[in-house]
């Protein structure tokens, strides 16, 4: 059965990418093993890890000022991570709090006895995402979610700060071109742009390592750096998958030209939506994510209907999250335009049924 899926995550991937994942599945590079047996010692995975990391620096400008890991833990772990690898010297962070995930991590830095954090909330009724500019003494770093997964909001241009700035990109990464030296540290979990849940990007500019006292091994970035991300089993598989998709993505042009795409779908759901009078999606144009468009109806009984009306027609995983309800169209780079027309002919008919 072929199916749009619309999902915040684990995310659609591209057809080329899981067609190869088969065909390798028996016999990677005429090994006679499957890529899922091969061992994290052996020549094979080396190359397909420098592989993938080489492709993801091209692809994303990354110079060897930055060391480029792929750890396990997703997201989540880094939240602990990031504070106990890089607020060392002010024992200090600020926390943008745009949403659900950057709570989340505000949550993981706070048990850290020996750390300050000071949030900053949004305190313009015109936005959803709280901002600050210039200099702020004396901290480790600033963090901010440049994509909010659930909120349906984005950082399209980010604050320039002369501080370290640090960003979980999870949702994000690779779908709109941001600059990587604007940052000191980018984390994003792969089931979204880049492949199977399982496995994490880091992208950590070296210079701010420093070394570890009570850090557990797979923990501190030095060490995961000087060991290629393979201090113990690393994720081969989830490496190898989404070596395939940088490859993919090479391939269509690169982020610019995904970005393209991604801008153009984006700009068809939201000129919709903005246009109906059944659905409504009430964040600021310019603070809209591309990657996550979130709508609904005047009920949740509506709602539901027409999520289970276009899942009856191969349009699966619209619900938005348990937290805020609506609907969520999840448009990461591996979505075909044909998946965001047919998504909007189902909003079209679903409002001239209800009242549009
Ligand atoms: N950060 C963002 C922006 C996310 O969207 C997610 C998950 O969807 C996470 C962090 C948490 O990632 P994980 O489930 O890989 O720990």
């Amino acid at each position: 059965m072929s199916v749009y899926n619309f999902s915040a995550g684990p995310g659609v991937m591209p057809v080329e990418v899981t067609n190869q994942i088969q065909r390798d599945l028996p016999s990677y590079k005429d090994s006679g093993m499957s890529v899922m047996e091969i061992s994290h010692r052996s020549s094979l995975y080396t190359e397909l890890e420098l592989e993938a990391e080489q492709d993801l620096r091209d692809l994303m400008k990354i110079s060897d000022d930055y060391a480029v890991l792929f750890l396990q833990g997703g997201g989540t772990l880094q939240f602990t991570s990031v504070p106990l690898n890089l607020a060392t010297h002010y024992h200090k962070a600020v926390y943008l709090n745009s949403g659900y995930f950057s709570k989340k991590a505000i949550e993981a830095a706070n048990r850290i006895d020996e750390l300050t954090v000071q949030v900053i909330e949004n305190s313009d009724p015109t936005s959803k995402l709280p901002k600050i500019d210039g200099h702020i003494d004396n901290v480790d770093y600033v963090y901010l979610t440049t994509n909010n997964t659930i909120e349906g909001t984005a950082y399209h241009q980010i604050p320039k700060f002369d501080q370290s700035l640090v960003v979980d990109m999870s949702s994000n990464i690779l779908a709109e071109p941001y600059n990587v030296n604007d940052f000191d540290l980018i984390f994003a979990g792969a089931q979204k742009n880049i492949g199977p849940a399982g496995m994490t990007v880091v992208i950590v500019k070296r210079d701010k390592l420093v070394k570890q006292q009570l850090l557990s091994d797979v923990m501190d970035y030095r060490i995961e750096d000087n060991k290629h991300s393979a201090f113990n089993t690393p994720p081969v598989f989830n490496t190898y998958a989404a070596g395939l998709t940088f490859k993919w993505l090479k391939k269509m042009g690169g982020v610019e030209a995904i970005y393209q795409q991604n801008l153009e779908q984006a700009d068809m759901l939201y000129d919709f939506i903005d246009n109906s009078k059944v659905f409504n999606n009430d964040v600021p144009a310019a603070e809209r994510s591309i990657t996550n468009a979130v709508f609904k109806t005047a009920s949740s009984e509506l709602d539901q209907e027409f999520i289970n009306q276009a899942a009856a027609h191969g349009l699966v995983n619209l619900g938005g999250h348990r937290l805020v309800g609506g609907m969520r169209a999840s448009l990461y780079n591996a979505m075909p335009t044909d998946g965001v027309v047919k998504l909007i002919d189902e909003l079209k008919q679903f409002e001239v049924t209800h009242g549009g």
